[in-house]
């Protein structure tokens, strides 16, 4: 049975891709486009907040680096959402989105001195990964108090999900402090019992195909370490947990399985008196808020049959579906076909690959996959690609990144769009690869050197 919100997706998409062949947003000139269903979002953000209601205070960011688009990131602003960032340019794109400052967490594994200066001074809070930062944190306090909430990364080190290289959690992952090695957990509350500024806790398990079980036992581990650290202290030092994101998105359906309510049922079973009111709990996620809402619309150029396998050639490929590409078994997604027209096709199937623009074999984003025939000209739809896929260009092939447009479904039944970013033009990445430094190379060998003398043919 399909959920109400799974089928209000299904039919807002349909009728977004008919409208945008229809107001030419998708056409020969802009052969690929990224669509973002705002009610979709909203709706997310709403099931997040519903699911986390408890006595304890529950502050929910949005973690930019799954949809790094300023204006996406200020509709999530007005929901009342916050925003956490781990880069400059993450931090940049928040404040720009218009999150005040007391609103943001700052996370990375890599802060330089004047990124932890700026977010101390701002009142941002930072959740520091390692003890080397917490020492740089108290040479830039010289004795003062943060303006901010500070915290601490651990790594619960509770195990991997269904993908390596998302799983932050394993015995030897890169973030914060590995709990359960030898000695951490007593220098973890030292540094707490030396720096009574220290509030947080914050874990982030992991991300896709981490399962909810896995990410309950990390913040039960987090917990468990609270409760230890403010009993040794004798006061209640710790306020704070942060636990991260990572529910992980079905790919497979356009249902959203599992739910906000479902990871709150698994946390409450694991730990439960997570929600008691004792700890202001933050959240972390990303992923499952905007994936279900977005789409990447690609015209079909060119169909052919190779070796008995049919292919189409679409305009989506690495540059917007990177991990999919590289990572096809981890990442596979779903993928539709439309006519001309951008209405689902109906009729025969046919078994094809769906490839992508970029010139090299791998440059597929479905393989086998039984659709109804395509023809150029047709679209191919990739469905839940919200996060990490358009917003997260590749820049391969020099392909330009392409537009994004909002849309809502009006009272009327029409479909309007905003658009969201423009397409980079083709002058612009042209610039953005060192255009005002055309003659740089050049200029060394005119400057003379070992066997080129000024004037050798190159
Ligand atoms: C990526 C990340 C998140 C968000 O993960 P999702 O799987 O997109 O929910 C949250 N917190 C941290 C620290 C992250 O690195």
């Amino acid at each position: 049975m399909t959920s109400a919100s799974a089928q209000r997706r299904r039919t807002a998409r349909e009728a977004a891709l008919a409208a945008a062949v229809e107001e030419g947003l998708l056409d020969a000139r802009s052969p690929l486009i990224g669509l973002l269903d705002v009610d979709g979002v909203l709706a997310a953000v709403d099931d997040l907040h519903h699911a986390f209601s408890g006595p304890a205070t529950v502050r929910h960011t949005f973690a930019a680096k799954a949809c790094s688009l300023v204006p996406v990131l200020r509709l999530l602003a007005r929901a009342g959402m916050g925003c956490e960032v781990a880069s400059p340019g993450e931090l940049e794109l928040a404040l720009e989105a218009g999150f005040p400052p007391g609103r943001l967490v700052f996370d990375s594994p890599a802060k330089t001195v004047a990124e932890l200066r700026f977010a101390l001074d701002h009142g941002i809070a930072v959740n520091l990964d390692n003890f080397q930062e917490l020492a740089r944190v108290d040479a830039l306090l010289a004795g003062r108090s943060p303006a901010g909430p500070i915290g601490l990364r651990v790594n619960p080190q509770v195990g991997a999900g269904a993908i390596g290289a998302m799983s932050t959690a394993t015995s030897t992952s890169k973030f914060g402090i590995a709990l359960r090695d030898e000695g951490a957990v007593q220098a973890v509350a030292d540094a707490f019992a030396a720096r009574p500024w220290l509030s947080r806790l914050h874990a982030h398990v992991g991300s896709q195909g981490c399962p909810l079980p896995l990410i309950a036992q990390g913040v039960r581990a987090v917990h468990e370490l609270a409760d230890h650290i403010n009993a040794a202290l004798g006061r209640r030092q710790v306020t704070g947990l942060d636990i991260g994101g990572g529910l992980p998105v079905d790919f497979d359906s356009d249902e959203d399985r599992p739910g906000y309510a479902d990871y709150v049922t698994e946390l409450r079973a694991a730990v439960p008196e997570l929600l008691d009111g004792r700890y202001t709990l933050v959240t972390e996620f990303g992923r499952s808020l905007l994936a279900k809402s977005g789409t990447i619309a690609s015209l079909v150029e060119y169909t052919k049959s190779a070796g008995g396998r049919r292919i189409a050639v679409t305009h989506a490929g690495a540059q917007v579906a990177t991990r999919t590409v590289f990572m096809p078994d981890s990442w596979p997604l779903r993928a539709g076909v439309y006519d001309a027209a951008g209405r689902p096709k109906q009729g025969a199937t046919e078994v094809v690959d769906i490839a992508g623009p970029c010139c090299f074999a791998g440059d597929l984003t479905a393989v086998g996959r039984e659709l109804p025939a395509v023809e150029p000209g047709d679209i191919v739809a990739l469905y839940d690609t919200g996060a990490y896929y358009f917003s997260t260009h590749f820049a391969y092939n020099s392909l330009p990144r392409p537009a994004v447009h909002g849309y809502r479904t009006d009272a009327e039944g029409q479909i309007r769009f905003a658009l969201v970013r423009e397409a980079q033009s083709v002058r612009q990445v042209v610039e953005e690869s060192g255009a005002a430094h055309a003659d740089a190379l050049v200029g060394l060998l005119a400057a003379g050197g070992p066997g080129h003398a000024e004037g050798t043919a190159v």
